[in-house]
């Protein structure tokens, strides 16, 4: 809705209205399971919930989506009981509407909401998933009209949703689109690392399932660069979209690295969250947990380790490291919240300087060092220095390594006059058009921003579709 159309509403009255409360299961109960945390609202909540919305004519909330929904149009129409109307507002911006109104943060379109400044912000993600997940039961969503067929072939590499985005847009454009996933089941980290109960798999399965029927063929268990060549690719294909995260871990350059219950969080999510049947092939070897676990790390990833290590059966202490102190922890407050709420223990300003192991080659205790802080660093956090002489040690069973992930340039650099970044991402003319340095390859999403967030992938993705669709229509 144009911003001059936004509806007058009695902006006094809706300020003063009480916002429905945010359900989350509590944390007694929700530890017990993997199931998603939040409840859905009702019908009649989510309508309340939407008629606190002012209309503000300059949106801030859509300013601040990095897709940037249209979201007041959207609460407009869901207050009219629209539902369906509602969700096509967000399908016009967006290709993961119900998964972004789950994993979204509160920084983007929440916080932004004027509300906010009395402390009660609508509940703008969770009335997205709510309107696209009750438009799907109303109507199944139906299949867009596609364009006629253009002749033209393209392959995506990597079934995150950087690669969903530009499959279902060049699809829809009239493109045929092969998507070559590594992993057994498509859908990138939304399966293969982000926890069950911050997103139920079967949002994700039924987004794949809409895609088949859309017309997108899925190749899964194609590790491209081993399996098949980039060179095959560039002769098969009219163009290429690399859409492959960023899923090197950073691993500390310490002894003991390689001992038994030294885990990699993807591998430890992944197993944790996952039927045994769809983790791949390497990651299916039996590893029982012990019953101590420590996590370390401070981002958003550390607190789903934490959070999926207090669920484990047998687990009777999760414990994070972070070498800076909680105020300079980078995870984003609502994910620390509910790691806190679900008995996660923290220790700050402590960095691990060994591991150590038994006979058998197994992991049984954590050498740490405490840290002080200094100046600011390049990150505008204060620096960790060690503080000689201060070295711990804790017994413990398994450790989960959640230090960051980096994209990956091995498989990037067989390709013949691809350029790449210092940090292994390729280098594109911009993230508006994702071009890299070889006609017909692009690139967007975690691989060119490195590890971000889903809607920041799904935005430059939706760009970069569209500069693929002129390249591959001769205009670009
Ligand atoms: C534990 C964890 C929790 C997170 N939680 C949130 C959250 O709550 N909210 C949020 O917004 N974001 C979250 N994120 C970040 C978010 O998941 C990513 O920003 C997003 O998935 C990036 O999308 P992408 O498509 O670029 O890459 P990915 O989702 O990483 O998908 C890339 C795909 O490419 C495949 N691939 C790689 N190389 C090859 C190859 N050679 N051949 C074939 N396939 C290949 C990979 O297997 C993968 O499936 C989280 C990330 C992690 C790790």
């Amino acid at each position: 809705m144009p911003k001059s159309n936004r509806p007058k509403v009695d902006r006094k009255a809706r300020m003063k209205m009480a916002p429905v409360p945010t359900p989350e299961r509590p944390p007694e109960e929700r530890v017990r399971d993997f199931d998603e945390i939040l409840v859905l609202y009702s019908m009649e909540e989510a309508v309340l919930e939407a008629s606190r919305c002012l209309q503000c004519p300059t949106a801030p909330c859509q300013k601040a989506c990095p897709i940037h929904n249209d979201i007041p149009a959207a609460l407009w129409l869901l207050e009219q009981g629209d539902v369906v109307g509602a969700a096509e507002v967000y399908r016009r911006t967006s290709t993961l509407p119900e998964i972004c109104g789950m994993l979204c943060p509160q920084t983007f379109c929440q916080d932004a909401c004027v509300l906010n400044k009395a402390g009660k912000p609508i509940n703008t993600r969770r009335l997205e998933t709510f309107i696209n997940a009750a438009r799907v039961e109303q109507d199944g969503e139906p299949l867009p009209e596609k364009a006629p067929p253009s002749g033209k072939k393209v392959a995506v590499i990597g079934s995150g949703p950087a690669g969903l985005t530009v499959a279902e847009l060049l699809t829809i454009a009239g493109h045929e689109v092969v998507v070559f996933e590594r992993h057994p089941r498509p859908g990138g980290l939304l399966l293969y690392g982000i926890p069950n109960f911050k997103l139920d798999k079967k949002r994700v399965e039924r987004k794949i399932a809409w895609l088949e029927a859309l017309g997108v063929e899925f190749r899964c268990g194609v590790d491209v660069g081993k399996a098949i060549t980039f060179e095959q690719l560039l002769a098969d294909y009219d163009a290429i979209f690399l859409g492959m995260g960023a899923h090197r871990p950073v691993v500390p350059r310490i002894p003991g690295v390689e001992l038994k219950g030294v885990h990699l969080a993807l591998e430890f999510l992944s197993r944790a969250n996952l039927p045994f049947e769809i983790l791949p092939p390497e990651w299916q070897e039996e590893k029982p947990f012990g019953p101590r676990i420590h996590v370390l790390g401070g981002g958003d990833t550390a607190m789903d380790c934490i959070r999926t290590a207090v669920r484990l059966p047998g687990v009777t202490e999760a414990t994070c490291y972070y070498r800076r102190s909680e105020a300079e922890m980078p995870a984003h407050a609502e994910d620390y919240r509910h790691a806190l709420e679900e008995g996660g223990r923290f220790v700050w300003q402590a960095s691990p300087v060994r591991f150590l192991g038994d006979e058998q080659g197994r992991l049984k205790a954590i050498v740490y060092q405490r840290m002080e802080l200094g100046e600011p660093d390049e990150s505008g956090r204060r620096r960790p220095v060690p503080i000689p002489g201060s070295e711990f040690t804790v017994e413990v069973d398994d450790v989960v390594l959640a230090l960051g992930f980096r994209p990956d340039p091995s498989a990037l650099e067989q390709i013949p006059g691809l350029e790449l970044e210092r940090w292994g991402s390729p280098k594109v003319e911009s993230q508006e058009t994702g071009r890299t340095s070889v006609p017909g390859l692009f690139a967007a999403g975690d691989l060119v921003r490195g590890a971000s967030l889903v809607a920041p992938a799904v935005a430059d993705a939706r760009k970069v579709a569209q500069a693929m669709d002129a390249y591959l229509r001769g205009e670009g």
